[in-house]
């Protein structure tokens, strides 16, 4: 091996650094968006963040139809279409981020970069002072934050060693040995869990959820050994006609129920929101769910009456979302929308 290869820092793809968030874990956190996920959820509210590979999005707001863009690409992947739009053909299309740099107003955007862990760690090391006074921390999440395992176990050592709260939110799918080689550099884990029929999701993800409620009994089985009970949350997207069946909440939370005794701080259900439209649009994508009206707060408080009647310890249970905006809350204003971790 070369003296080169020896010393190669260790990189990851990420996705966004999304400061202030108060959402995923305690106190005020900054949450890191690795790329790349090994699940395709119908639902997905973050569409970017699939692929591992980066990917160029067209904010049309943005773009002053200037063409600076038009032929500059090497692979010909962009054209612009006979309303001014930009077409990007994802076949085609590699990331290299040439037509990127030449678009003067951030129209085009490469989501996804390659970052060194001190990199990172000096970016996310600003924001100490409001962890220290919030008691928060540092969230990583997705995508899918254990496909990258040897930067994030890195990235978590370095959190750790400084003192620093860490929560890991995943999904759940991935190589056991490699959630046992995080586990340790973790203080909480926010755990997904979607769905409980097998064929459902499988029909919803893309994936079997075998290996996910298997990895849930090794993590929970972890902290009742390593940790302190309470670091584990569990985290349902309930989304219409999905999700939020009646079955699918009780199965769930007989799941819950079968784990080692306080093993579980928190189950929330999250309710679907549709903010994340124009993130379809920006990529090119349709979203099966882009009409879908939002739940009502008397569904959610319905699921969640089930959830506590499900075998659970009823005090863990809550809901999130805001069901309560349905009809505002898709307005097709092309302003960013944060990322949501978890509940994906
Ligand atoms: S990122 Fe590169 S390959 Fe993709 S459209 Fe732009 S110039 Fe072409
Ligand atoms: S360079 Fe940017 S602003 Fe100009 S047409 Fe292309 S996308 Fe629009």
């Amino acid at each position: 091996m070369s003296e080169t290869a020896k010393t190669a820092p260790i990189t990851g793809r990420v996705l966004e650094i999304q400061r202030m968030s108060t959402e995923d874990g305690p106190g005020i956190r900054t949450t890191v968006f690795m790329k790349g996920c090994p699940l395709h959820c119908s639902w997905c509210h973050n569409p970017e963040s699939i692929s591992h590979s980066p990917q160029v999005q067209w904010i049309a707001s943005r773009c002053i139809g200037c063409r600076m863009c038009e032929h500059i690409c090497p692979r010909q992947a962009l054209t612009i279409g006979d309303g001014g739009e930009i077409i990007i053909s994802r076949d085609l299309c590699r990331g290299c981020g040439t037509c990127v740099e030449a678009c003067p107003t951030t129209a085009l955007e490469l989501l996804g970069r390659m970052w060194t862990v001190d990199e990172l760690l000096s970016e996310l090391l600003k924001d100490l002072s409001y962890f220290k006074k919030s008691k928060g921390g540092i969230t990583l999440s997705g995508g899918e934050c254990t496909m990258q395992p040897e930067f994030v176990i890195a990235l978590l050592r370095e959190l750790r060693e400084r003192g620093i709260h860490t929560a890991l939110d995943t999904c759940g799918l991935c190589r056991t040995e490699v959630l046992l080689e995080i586990l340790p550099y973790t203080d909480l884990v926010l755990y997904d869990l979607k769905e409980i029929d097998p064929e459902k999701h499988i029909l919803f993800t893309g994936s079997s959820n075998e290996k996910i409620i298997s990895n849930l009994h090794v993590t929970a089985e972890y902290i009742r050994e390593h940790m302190f009970p309470g670091e584990l949350w569990i985290r349902t997207p309930v989304i219409p006609g999905a999700t939020d069946r009646d079955d699918n909440i009780r199965g769930i939370g007989e799941c819950i129920a079968a784990l080692p005794e306080k093993s579980v701080a928190r189950w929330e259900l999250c309710a679907f929101n549709n903010l994340c439209g124009d993130k379809y649009t920006r990529l090119g994508k349709k979203w099966e769910f882009a009409q879908t009206p939002l739940l009502t707060t008397e569904q959610m408080e319905h699921l969640t009456y089930i959830a506590q009647q499900s075998g659970v310890d009823p005090s863990i249970v809550f809901f999130t979302g805001s069901p309560q905006v349905s009809g505002t809350a898709h307005s097709g204003n092309e302003s960013p929308q944060p990322r949501t971790s978890g509940c994906r």
